[in-house]
């Protein structure tokens, strides 16, 4: 069954974004027909059929580009089938020929979206990039037969009614009333010219969607900075250097010269390390304008678009706004209660980015440069006075992480914690040879997973990182284990090194293993509601807890090791790192939360009329009282949590995850960092659980109390 959950997880830590084809060649049209006319293409298409291969994952080695569209559109043609047949039933509706059978439903389709939608974004080639135009709105409109269609309804809704006379298991009644909630919510019970409405809003967002994402891409990879004077890059390290010198090559120019890019991995230390103020403007405002440069690649029409639509589905829906709509079914329930908690960190980290912001003055000054401190200057001077302070260099710091040490750390600590083992599996096809398999065992030695692990940012893949499901647990139809992947954009290995991560890149790493593990132990029956299908607000809690882990001393001296050496990372290193994790959080913590209010304002606007995206972004940060040195994280045009994924209204939900993750791990500090009983009850209550259970309830299972928040504004530096 299709849910309304989106498969993705991205983390908050990263945009990077590093594809490029420019000089590829077009394919061509592709078919936009929804009616399948595909016998032809079914033959001998792997992705049909058994997958005859370890643990079942899906035949990389063997699918092309081609292979998608046919079966996408034979497994809608199956989900059609396999409705038809529960709505035909002559027996009377109860939850097994009905609530169950929708929910095994669509396992064909799911199974090949799932890989197609993985794929696309982590090794796309125009073919895939062309089918997903074409398949978001066939999905979105498959997705709406089903969800308004009244015979169907009418049968959940009988067995709805009946729910409390029916002997259900709680996981049962669970799904019984998500199942039927979605319904509710897609709008079954408008009448027949809103429903006309509502799918085409349905279908005009999938495909905004989708354009916004490609146009954001492209602008990405048009812009390039050549850097032709040594000095200029200053004190980044080599492995940068290398990095920057391959990037013109790579593109052409037969100099020594150096490119930099709008993806993170790129501009971030240019920015950090680059003396020459006017390159560090020149590339701060490129990224700054992604996509607002009124061409081909402008995102201002499809964001104030996209605003406007899910205004009027709102209130076709009987909410007041889509905020009200999309936080009714999470945590936080109502704007009211993220407004809250933005303000309540809003105050003391404002209060802490002004005294951040006097200091880099300061020093900038100390530099003879008169003038006021500008945006582009932040990290440069941020890096100067962390020297200063706490005399480590964050870039010497990489040589202790390099990337399989890091991955060998994490799989070190769920060891510790769970028990669970990783070998390595290179007899599983893989959809890029960068791609790493593992099997994962459980404690007894059975089998628990198959871990995917693709690190190094490329052309084909898109910006950021994230965790997805290529194939949920579930133990409906009998035992399915499950195959989760992490996908990454670390900088790739060059000819004179290994991947070496910077400090927050090796935290990605542990953030997005959070999300692997909880799709891994989930321990629940029914797929829908297993793994990371859990509301956006409480998703990120299980990936940000782990990031505590890693900055903790003992496991550090666990996996970081000099890549050369093989030196331990030194005690004084590690007390540095300590000692500065409430640095620079003013910034850090500004530039989400102006995001998340810039989201919450696109999304509680009451009236479906258009705005100007620009205007409306320096409205909301006035309103907010933003530093000029500091842009939101994501501005408008950039903004692909909540234009071209499923963040809308749900930015914040990586504060709302930290309240808990904050707490959580206070529950391991009280006793000690791997305690095994902490551990197993953050198992049971947390990991394995799913969206079986509504999150504040999963939460007080695990701590006994409700979170609070004084561990987020503590770790922050803020109390
Ligand atoms: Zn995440």
């Amino acid at each position: 069954m299709i849910r309304l959950t989106a498969a993705v997880l991205m983390t908050s830590l990263v945009f990077a974004c590093s594809q490029d084809n420019g000089g590829r060649q077009s394919v061509g049209m592709v078919e936009t027909s929804a009616e399948a006319d595909t016998a032809e293409v079914l033959d001998g298409n792997p992705l049909l059929g058994e997958w005859n291969t370890p643990f079942g994952v899906p035949p990389f080695d063997r699918i092309d580009g081609s292979h998608y569209l046919p079966a996408i559109r034979a497994g809608i043609a199956e989900h059609r089938k396999e409705i038809s047949a529960i709505t035909g039933r002559a027996e009377a509706p109860d939850f097994t020929n009905t609530v169950e059978a929708l929910e095994r439903s669509g396992a064909a389709l799911n199974r090949v979206s799932r890989v197609f939608s993985a794929v696309n974004a982590t090794n796309s080639d125009d073919i895939t990039k062309q089918t997903a135009k074409v398949v978001a709105p066939l999905l979105a409109g498959h997705q709406d037969d089903i969800f308004l269609s009244g015979d169907l309804f009418e049968r959940v809704d009988a067995v709805y009614e009946a729910r409390d006379s029916l002997e259900l298991t709680a996981e049962q009644r669970r799904l019984l009333e998500e199942t039927h909630k979605d319904f509710v919510r897609s709008g079954i019970n408008l009448d027949g010219p809103a429903q006309t409405r509502l799918r085409e809003i349905n279908a005009e967002l999938a495909t905004l969607n989708e354009s916004f994402r490609e146009n954001l891409l492209n602008d990405t990879n048009s812009f390039v900075l050549l850097v032709e004077d040594k000095a200029d890059l200053g004190d980044l390290p080599t492995s940068l250097v290398a990095l920057a010198a391959d990037e013109a090559k790579r593109r052409g120019h037969d100099c020594e010269c150096w490119a930099f890019t709008l993806q993170r991995p790129s501009i971030d230390p240019f920015l950090q390390y680059s003396p020459n103020r006017e390159l560090r403007r020149r590339i701060f405002q490129g990224y700054a304008m992604l996509s607002n440069n009124g061409d081909a690649n402008d995102n201002n029409a499809a964001a104030s678009r996209m605003a406007q639509l899910r205004a009027e589905r709102a209130a076709l829906l009987g909410f007041e706004t889509h905020a009200h709509y999309v936080l009714s079914d999470r945590m936080a329930e109502a704007p009211e209660l993220v407004s809250e908690l933005l303000d309540r960190v809003w105050v003391p980290a404002v209060k802490t980015a002004v005294e951040e912001r006097d200091a880099r003055q300061k020093m900038m000054s100390a530099d003879g440069i008169e003038g006021g401190l500008e945006a582009w200057d932040w990290r440069y001077y941020t890096e100067k006075v962390r020297k200063a302070n706490y005399d480590y260099d964050e870039e010497a710091l990489r040589a202790y992480f390099e990337v399989t040490a890091v991955r060998d750390g994490v799989f070190a600590l769920a060891n510790r914690l769970f028990g669970l083992t990783f070998e390595r599996r290179d007899d599983l096809p893989v959809w890029h040879p960068d791609q790493q398999a593992f099997e994962v065992k459980d404690a007894d030695g059975s089998h628990l997973a198959v871990l995917y692990m693709d690190f190094f940012a490329r052309e084909s893949k898109r910006s950021g990182a994230w965790m997805n499901a290529l194939r949920p647990q579930s133990k409906s139809g009998g035992m399915v284990t499950p195959v989760v992947t992490n996908n990454f954009n670390f900088p790739a290995p060059t000819a004179n090194g290994p991947s070496l991560l910077s400090l927050s890149e090796a935290e990605t790493l542990f953030h997005e293993f959070g999300h692997a593990l909880h799709g891994m132990l989930s321990d629940v029956t029914y797929e829908s509601l297993a793994g990371t299908s859990t509301p956006r607000d409480f998703v990120e809690f299980p990936s940000q807890v782990m990031e505590n882990w890693m900055k903790e001393p003992e496991v550090l001296a666990m996996f970081a090791r000099h890549y050369r050496t093989g030196e331990a990372i030194p005690g004084e290193i590690v007390e540095k790192i300590t000692a500065s994790t409430k640095f620079d959080q003013g910034f850090r913590t500004i530039e989400y939360l102006a995001a998340s209010y810039l989201d919450m304002a696109y999304h509680t606007l009451d009236s479906p009329e258009a705005v100007a995206t620009g205007t409306f972004e320096d409205a909301v940060m006035a309103d907010i009282g933003m530093l000029d040195e500091i842009i939101p994280r994501y501005r408008s045009t950039y903004f692909a949590h909540i234009f071209a994924g499923g963040y809308s209204a749900g930015y914040y939900s990586y504060l709302w995850s930290e309240v808990m993750d904050a707490d959580a791990f206070q529950a391991f500090k009280e006793t000690s960092l791997f305690d095994a009983d902490t551990a197993a009850r953050f198992r049971e209550h947390i990991l394995s659980k799913g969206g079986t259970r509504p999150g504040m309830e999963l939460y007080e299972n695990f701590r006994g109390r409700s979170p609070q928040i004084e561990p987020l504004l503590e770790r922050r530096g803020f109390l």
